[in-house]
Formats: structure tokens, sequence, C-alpha cells
């Protein structure tokens, strides 16, 4: 996952950790990352269930 940040209620979904932490300034962010080693899917959503959807919704194309 990106940079160093602490995720909290992280799940798994799939090959793709969702996890929700704050950003540099105070706002709450929700990032699906595949864990994949050649996948590299990451992004940042600002809802939970937007970031959740994406995850379930992820066709890994490292699989
Ligand atoms: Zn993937």
């Amino acid at each position: 996952m990106a940079a160093k940040r602490r995720f909290r209620n992280v799940v798994r979904i799939g090959p793709v950790q969702v996890g929700t932490a704050y950003d540099q300034r105070g706002q709450e962010k929700h990032t699906a990352a595949c864990t994949a080693p050649r996948c590299g899917f990451s992004t940042e959503y600002d809802s939970r269930s937007a970031a959740e959807l994406a995850a379930r919704t992820h066709r890994c194309p490292a699989r």
C-alpha cells in the first residue's frame, strides 16, 4: 500500500484490500489496493462504499 499510513477497518475482498485512513489534510480517504505482486492497482476514494465497490469489481490482470 502507498506510503506509511495507519489504515483501519482493513478488509480483504478477493485480492484487494480496502482500508480507511486520514490523508495529510486530515480528510478521511478510503483506499482500495490490490495485493497481487504484479498488479499495482491502488486507488483512493472519498467514500467507503466506492472503495469496496472498486474492490469487488476489480478484475486483476495479475491473476
Ligand atoms: Zn489486481
